[in-house]
């Protein structure tokens, strides 16, 4: 098993490979990301995608019951007896009309991944199970992360399942209180940092290297392993069929990077014939990728990105002090651990970046609560992005096109409220207040 996978540097001068049982959270020798990697020819692969349909008739047994690991031959970095599982990964794919009207598409042809339905609210379970697998397999005691508030509870709820200490880094101030709550009930050591979350992340890196903690952040490639299985279930939903688009909110560029990942080697493996377009929505506030794919055309270039580029970029962002600032808290970042493998995957996917207003994302938000399913902010970025792509003639009418809704409703409903309670929005709903008087109440109700 452990020669058939391998950890791998994506920087094509370097190229080092590292054992799976090995834990590091960037190349020891050169310091930039590394992967995990498969021989293929060594291990077990089905020939069709179909073929997992099998394991629908197991599913008593939890591994086969689990969204991410009934395709663990396809993220098979370990053996069953690490492999963790809380019933992640049992999420829908919903045909939607009203959204497909909102956005201008046809009928038919527009579907929300709704990843809300996981364990701890958001999508950040399906690369939880695959990081503490691996935490499991390499003897850890204590896992860290820092977090603008879904990672922490997610790190935690796995944690307190792995009976593994935990702590989380969060900005203070800058977390919703779904997510707070969620870490704190499931007994994370909660540390809010007076600073937002590319401080949090410094920090965290800090103190697993110093402290030997294991760090969960999408910097972990085991993680957007278990994250790939998100564009197998889209796959599935559809009958095996592959979509136009796939459009997805983009904070720290993990959940891009991993479809990017599952499609390259789906394609590679001969389990699918095409890759779908992959579009990546960025908050105004927080445009980082944006900014440098579409206005400054970087590109990933065979792995030879243009480092010094993302440098300057960067000591710009320091010189003039700025800080991201959307109300999609969840994406509100403006270094993304994970920039290189996300242009990688836009180099798959042949894909775009867009970045929308959070006036626009608290519009999109209310459309997805009105006409079916409830999502959190950054997960409504994918909806305002769709609509956007679609008046500037990107994406057409009758492309099929999935938007992941990363989070649940639940997470933030501070927005919500806030937003209904304002009167001139496209979707306001306002609460009537009345005295305790019945005519006023069958008054108000409007009869
Ligand atoms: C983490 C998160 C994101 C951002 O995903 P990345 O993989 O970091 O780009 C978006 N939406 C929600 C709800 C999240 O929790
Ligand atoms: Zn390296």
């Amino acid at each position: 098993m452990s020669n058939s996978s391998f950890q791998e540097c994506i920087n094509p001068d370097c190229r080092a490979s590292f054992d799976v049982g090995q834990s590091y959270f960037a190349c020891p020798k050169c310091g930039d990301l590394l992967d995990v990697r498969y021989d293929w020819d060594r291990l077990q692969v089905p020939d069709s995608l179909s073929w997992f349909g099998k394991r629908w008739a197991t599913r008593n047994q939890p591994l086969d019951f689990s969204g991410v690991w009934r395709f663990r031959d396809l993220l098979n970095f370990c053996g069953d007896e690490h492999r963790i599982t809380i019933g992640e990964g049992q999420t829908i794919l919903q045909l939607n009309d009203g959204i497909a009207d909102y956005v201008n598409c046809s009928a038919g042809r527009v579907f929300l991944e709704y990843e809300g339905l996981n364990p701890s609210g958001s999508f950040k379970d399906n690369g939880m199970t695959a990081a503490f697998s691996h935490a499991r397999m390499v003897g850890t005691e204590h896992v860290a992360c820092a977090s603008t508030g879904n990672t922490s509870a997610s790190l935690a709820l796995y944690a307190h399942t792995c009976g593994m200490k935990s702590s989380v880094f969060i900005g203070s101030g800058k977390i919703a209180y779904g997510k707070l709550s969620q870490a704190l009930d499931f007994g994370a050591r909660t540390i809010q940092i007076q600073g937002d979350f590319d401080d949090c992340m410094r920090r965290v890196q800090e103190v697993c290297r110093d402290k030997g903690l294991y760090l969960v952040n999408s910097l972990n490639p085991f993680r957007l392993e278990g994250q790939k299985t998100i564009m197998y279930r889209v796959l599935e939903g559809l009958g095996w069929q592959v979509p136009d688009w796939i459009v997805v909110p983009g904070g720290n560029l993990g959940n891009s990077s991993a479809f990017g990942k599952a499609f390259g080697e789906l394609k590679q493996l001969g389990l699918i014939e095409r890759i779908p377009r992959l579009a990546v929505i960025n908050a105004t506030g927080a445009n980082t990728l944006f900014d440098l794919y579409e206005n400054q055309n970087m590109r990933f270039n065979g792995g030879a990105v243009d480092d010094k580029a993302i440098d300057a970029y960067y000591a710009k962002l320091d010189a003039t002090g700025y800080r991201p600032h959307t109300i999609a808290s969840a994406i509100e970042i403006s270094r993304p651990v994970n920039l290189k493998k996300c242009l990688r995957a836009l180099e798959i996917c042949n894909g775009v970046v867009c970045e929308v207003p959070d006036e626009h994302i608290k519009d999109a938000k209310a459309a997805v609560g009105r006409f079916g399913l409830g999502c959190e902010p950054a997960s409504a970025a994918s909806v305002a992005g769709l609509k956007l792509l679609r008046e500037q003639g990107v994406i057409e009418p009758d492309e099929t096109v999935v938007c992941i809704l990363t989070g649940h409703q639940l997470k933030d409903p501070n927005i919500t409220v806030k937003y209904h309670s304002e009167e001139n929005r496209e979707f306001s709903n306002h609460p009537t207040e009345v005295p305790n008087d019945i005519d006023k109440i069958v008054a108000a109700l409007g009869l």
